[in-house]
């Protein structure tokens, strides 16, 4: 029997190896994973991050991939998705203002 090859890939990681440094490493993932916007997870969640260290290398990764759930770089999905159109226009959004200025929204 022959195998179809027209078959999706296994979506391929890409290294992480900032995540050695993560704020995030020693505390319990489903935080990043909030069940809505502004539950007592989403608010532990981007307080921890606010504290981390590789937060550009977070959210950076995050954008690039298009992680399409959960937190990163303190961010929820609706607020990266604003970072990429604030990019489309040309802005600096990872920027600690534009952060700020997400930091209301999504
Ligand atoms: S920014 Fe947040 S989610 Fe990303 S590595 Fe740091 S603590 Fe973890």
């Amino acid at each position: 029997m022959q195998l179809p090859t027209d078959l999706p890939r296994p979506r391929e990681y890409a290294p992480m190896p900032w995540r050695d440094d993560a704020a995030c490493k020693d505390h319990e993932p489903h935080l990043w994973y909030p069940q809505r916007r502004g539950d007592i997870h989403h608010h532990r969640a981007v307080a921890i991050c606010e504290t981390c260290p590789v937060r550009n290398e977070c959210l950076e990764h995050a954008l690039e991939h298009g992680e399409s759930h959960g937190i990163w770089g303190g961010l929820t999905e609706t607020q990266r998705r604003r970072v990429l159109k604030l990019r489309d226009r040309g802005a600096s959004a990872t920027s600690a203002a534009a952060w700020a200025l997400l930091s209301g929204a999504g």
